[in-house]
């Protein structure tokens, strides 16, 4: 109304602070002037105070199916990218990471209620029909020149129906596109069981911004696995460790410890913390987090145990190069950066691709590198325990007990408990 948005900002700034208890806002370090406010209306967020900065640090660059990329990365997280950059360097020796892209599909899952089992059961099979699918289909990529509609799953609880719609959606991650699509179908549904009554349009069976094995199982967004080798050599020299430490601890640690834990896709170390970091650099909706950072991270001795080959399994990866955050000019210039922004008009869908392929690479690189800090802390330690010179230990830097100085018969106490100390078989040998 006012026609000048930083100045409409600026007023609404002042009034919320002076009626607000502290009243800091109006006068506080939250930044508000330069600010391109048109991208934000109407699309990306409401009673806008101001913008919140965040650190954009760049690792690697990472070599992905053979072209380098700088990962950028906004966190607040001290040594994330560092560590993250050490992952890509030494992937990178091994000649970089492979990705293959197994599935593509954005997925809305509404609750449907009907009068009775028969009728749930009707519209089911009606659904899984011939003739209904096509019926469907046509009505739900009516709605876009993108949603393809790839297949539908219904489950029954009781007389309610779950359809779970899933979809390509191009270059956008979907959301709103397919919620406008799957609204449309359930119109013509609805002109076949004029009784169902749709409870929501989304039935927590999509499942959107939720823990959810049905995600882990199908997949969800952009489906991506990715696989390096890391010479030997190089694992003892970059990473400061040995493949059969880290071929252990990854097993005991995110496949074993996240078993004993009841976890449903956290089988790796911290996959989420890579994601979350280049989500938040490149506009992704950043709630998704919660499954996109799915993820499993293997690791295996390759070349008779002398390289280590490793792998991560990321089925959720919810990205998108148009819509949402990514139509932000800082966003935006992530995004070209990587050779990425916006809509692939060759290809529709190959840059949100692209992207999550790259997410899974450096997702890979945190991995390698937090796996290997935390095997080559263990191997400091039993080297310690067990292979450090008793000489090396200066009686005058052992505790003393007030009154008794220092004892002369101490070594042969200190031997002792080093020995009893339980022997670590990997650890010890390397
Ligand atoms: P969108 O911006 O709503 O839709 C994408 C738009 O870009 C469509 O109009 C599409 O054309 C157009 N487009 C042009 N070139 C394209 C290409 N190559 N590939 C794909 N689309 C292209 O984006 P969205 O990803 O569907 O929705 C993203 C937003 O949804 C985010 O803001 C997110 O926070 C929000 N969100 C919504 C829900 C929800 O339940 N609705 C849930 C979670 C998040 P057409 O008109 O032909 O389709």
């Amino acid at each position: 109304m006012l026609g000048n948005l930083e100045r409409a900002v600026s007023i609404r700034r002042a009034l919320i602070s002076r009626a607000s208890n502290t009243k800091t806002l109006e006068g506080s370090l939250i930044p508000m002037v330069g600010y391109d406010y048109s991208r934000v209306m109407g699309a990306c967020c409401e009673n806008v105070i101001g913008y919140m900065p965040l650190p954009l640090g760049i690792a690697g660059p990472l070599k992905v199916d053979n072209v380098m990329f700088p990962i950028p990365m906004a966190t607040a997280e001290g040594t994330l990218v560092a560590s993250t950059s050490r992952g890509c360097k030494a992937l990178n020796a091994g000649g970089g990471v492979t990705t293959v892209l197994t599935y593509d599909g954005m997925t809305r899952g509404p609750a449907i209620d009907f009068p009775s089992i028969v009728l749930a059961a009707e519209a089911k099979a009606y659904i899984e029909s011939e003739s209904g699918y096509k019926t469907i289909k046509e009505a739900f990529e009516s709605t876009s020149r993108f949603a393809k509609l790839q297949h539908i799953k219904c489950a029954m609880a009781g007389r309610t129906l779950f359809v779970r719609f899933a979809t390509r959606t191009g270059d956008a991650m979907g959301m709103n596109m397919i919620s406008k699509a799957t609204e449309k179908a359930l119109e013509v549904l609805g002109n076949q069981f004029p009784s169902m009554v749709v409870l929501a349009l989304s039935g927590n069976y999509c499942t959107d911004k939720k823990p959810a094995a049905i995600n882990w199982i199908e997949g969800r967004g952009k489906s991506i696995v990715a696989e390096a080798v890391v010479p030997g050599k190089v694992v003892k020299s970059v990473l400061k460790t040995t493949v059969a430490a880290l071929c252990n601890l990854n097993t005991k640690k995110n496949l074993v410890g996240s078993a004993m834990a009841g976890s449903v896709g956290g089988f790796n170390a911290h996959a989420a913390n890579i994601l979350t970091a280049i989500f938040l650099a490149t506009g992704q909706d950043p709630a998704q987090n919660v499954e996109s950072s799915n993820c499993m991270t293997l690791m295996e001795p390759t070349n008779n145990g002398e390289d280590l080959l490793m792998t991560v399994t990321m089925p959720c990866i919810e990205v998108g190069t148009v819509g949402g955050g990514t139509i932000l000019a800082p966003q935006q210039a992530v995004l070209e950066m990587l050779g990425v922004k916006g809509a692939n008009y060759d290809t529709p869908g190959a840059n949100a691709q692209q992207l999550a392929r790259i997410i899974a690479s450096a997702v890979m690189a945190g991995e390698l590198s937090l796996i290997s800090a935390l095997a080559a802390g263990h191997l400091v330690r039993a080297h310690l325990a067990h292979n450090r010179s008793q000489l090396n230990t200066p009686i005058p830097s052992r505790p003393q007990t007030p009154g008794l100085g220092v004892s002369t018969n101490r070594p042969a106490v200190e031997q002792s408990s080093a020995s009893s100390q339980p022997q670590n078989g990997d650890a010890v040998k390397s």
